[in-house]
């Protein structure tokens, strides 16, 4: 049985074939740029006001105005020593210009500008290359596409933008006690809720699920749902049936489907018989059934995979240390990752910790990591992993 890091490890190794694709700017969200963007032209382009006001020659308390220039314009205005003209934020400043005073600070009489203070050399003149000189770097390889990257990449002229594809996510569940929400549920029978947990997980992420599936623990109907799944997916997600139990086919129809075991079982707590696999570039993550075994092995180890494979740079939940509000023991032989509460800069591990539940996570907003039989005090510091 591996150890989490040693988990981690093996899917952080894998070597994965990235392919990219040109996407229109505003379809770029959450994709990972494919190669560094450096800057085309200097930023700003040109010298221009940061205020409403007026740009002056010389530093003095009144000048004369002699035009106007808006935001746009490309005329340059000669200015001479004692000259102003009226700008707006944005426009042009012209070249002479040694500062510019907002307009709440001016009084005007006739073409006659009056300043209350003195303008200081360069003030409110946003210069040429101040953000950004040409052939600065702007993103390296593997930048998120975030929505003020949006903006920054707009502001450089692209209309497109060359990123890794994302994988297309199949997802299968397996139990014969599995019904849709909605459906009549017989004796016996319990909803199947895993799919609808991981799908909204990974999509909150930016991977939508491409396909789901419900299948019944039986061999020929699993090995064929994952044969199908394998032709179309870069990635197949399943949940249940990896464990012990006689009903439990998934690592067995993996194997007959030519799938390579990469890792199976992890000492933890939740989510120990965790499988991960292999075949050429398509990979499998085959996930307890229990609802917070499921979720949170999504998390922890199917999440950082999906980043990888869509070139991230960034991998994995945000990981902080908050300190403990209540003491806590684990009682667990294993590292367990705890459904747990971050309010006001303070942890505190949620009741109902069984994998089979899902309440617990319902109300949590972090997974806190706790090593086996570990007894905590207040204020001892924890890591917590933000799920939401
Ligand atoms: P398994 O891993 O198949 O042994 O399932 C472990 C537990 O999780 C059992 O109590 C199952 O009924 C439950 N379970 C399995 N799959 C799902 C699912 N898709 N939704 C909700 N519970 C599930
Ligand atoms: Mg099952």
């Amino acid at each position: 049985m591996l150890k989490i890091e040693e988990a981690l490890q093996v899917i952080n190794d894998q070597q994965i074939e990235l392919s990219t694709e040109i996407r229109k700017l505003s379809d770029s969200l959450g994709f990972a740029v494919s190669s560094e963007i450096r800057a085309p032209f200097d930023m700003p382009a040109f010298d221009n006001s940061a205020m409403d006001g007026y740009a002056l020659c010389g530093i003095s308390k009144e000048y004369q105005i002699i035009g106007e220039v808006a935001a746009g314009d490309a005329e340059e205005l000669d200015l001479r020593e004692g000259e102003a003209v009226r700008i707006f934020t944005g426009a042009r400043v012209p070249a002479a210009a040694s500062a510019v005073m907002m307009q709440e600070k001016t009084r005007v009489e006739g073409e006659k500008l009056f300043l209350d203070e003195l303008p200081k050399e360069g003030q409110s003149i946003r210069r040429k290359g101040g953000e950004l000189q040409k052939e600065q770097l702007v993103f390296d390889k593997g930048y998120t596409i975030t929505p003020a990257g949006i903006s920054m990449i707009g502001a450089l002229g692209m209309d497109q933008v060359e990123v890794f594809k994302k994988p297309i996510i199949n997802l299968i569940t397996t139990g014969n006690e599995l019904v849709q929400p909605g459906k009549a549920k017989g004796e016996g029978q319990i909803y199947e809720s895993n799919s609808f947990a991981i799908s909204a997980a990974a999509e909150n992420f930016g991977f939508p699920v491409h396909k789901k599936h419900s299948l019944p623990d039986d061999f020929e109907q699993i090995k064929t749902g994952i044969s199908e799944a394998l032709e179309q997916a870069d990635i197949l997600l399943l949940s249940g049936g990896i464990s012990v139990g006689d009903y439990d086919f998934v690592k067995q129809a993996l194997e007959e489907n030519g799938v390579e075991q990469q890792f199976y079982k992890v000492f933890q707590k939740p989510g120990k018989p965790l499988y991960f696999g292999r075949k050429a570039n398509k990979f499998v993550f085959a996930l307890p059934g229990n609802p917070a075994s499921s979720l949170s092995c999504f998390y922890i180890y199917v999440l950082p995979f999906l980043q990888q494979f869509s070139g991230f740079q960034q991998k994995g939940l945000p990981k902080f240390q908050f300190p403990l509000k209540e003491p806590y023991y684990n009682r667990s032989d294993r590292p367990s990752f705890l459904k747990a509460k971050i309010e006001n800069d303070e942890v505190r591990i949620l009741d109902g910790q069984a994998s089979s539940m899902i309440l617990s996570m319902a109300h949590a907003n972090a997974l806190a990591f706790i090593d086996a039989e570990t007894n905590l005090q207040i204020g001892d510091l924890i890591t917590c992993y933000l799920i939401g």
